[in-house]
């Protein structure tokens, strides 16, 4: 196994609803077979229909491998995020790679853990959806000293993991091949 597939399974992070909210189809993808292999593919409303679908990724397994890898899509195929690419072309070494994997996990699930605990416990929506989706309730409800303590410290939570992720993990998505 070389170090980028051993990365992508101690990671998963842009599979499982934490770096993206869906992923979206393009020209190249075949819609149908997706949605055979059991994806919920949805199609949007509107003048320019994107056909997507969302993360978490139902496909993706417990062992964090892809269950429609032959198949999968096109932005799949062409993402590699920054901790990937650095590895791969050496300038951050293995263990320091796997670790960076392993704490944005840490910190993605402390954010979960904080979205427990104000009340939202789908685990089947992605991070942004469900924060996003928190802050409005929190903004326009009665909200007690505790909730707004917690509610908070999952503000600064997101702030932090956002910065992270856009400094080592995000990157642009290159034309799939
Ligand atoms: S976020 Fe990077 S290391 Fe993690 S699974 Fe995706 S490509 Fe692999
Ligand atoms: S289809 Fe596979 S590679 Fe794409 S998001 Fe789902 S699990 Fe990840």
């Amino acid at each position: 196994m070389n170090l980028g597939e051993q990365l992508c399974l101690a990671c998963g992070l842009c599979c499982d609803g934490t770096l993206f909210d869906n992923v979206q189809l393009g020209a190249g993808d075949d819609a149908q077979k997706l949605k055979a292999l059991g994806l919920p593919v949805a199609v949007t409303r509107g003048r320019t229909a994107i056909t997507f679908f969302r993360q978490p990724c139902v496909a993706l397994c417990a062992d964090r491998k892809c269950r429609v890898y032959a198949d999968r899509p096109g932005q799949c195929r062409a993402f590699e995020c920054g901790v990937f690419k650095d590895a791969q072309a050496g300038r951050i070494a293995e263990a320091a790679a796997l670790r960076l994997v392993k704490s944005t996990r840490k910190k993605a699930d402390a954010i979960r853990q904080l979205l427990r605990k104000l009340g939202d416990t789908d685990e089947q929506r992605s991070l942004g959806d469900r924060f996003r989706r928190t802050q409005r309730r929190m903004e326009t409800g009665d909200v007690d000293a505790e909730a707004g303590e917690t509610f908070a410290e999952l503000g600064l939570a997101v702030h932090q993991f956002n910065l992270l992720a856009h400094d080592k993990f995000y990157t642009r998505v290159e034309a799939a091949s």
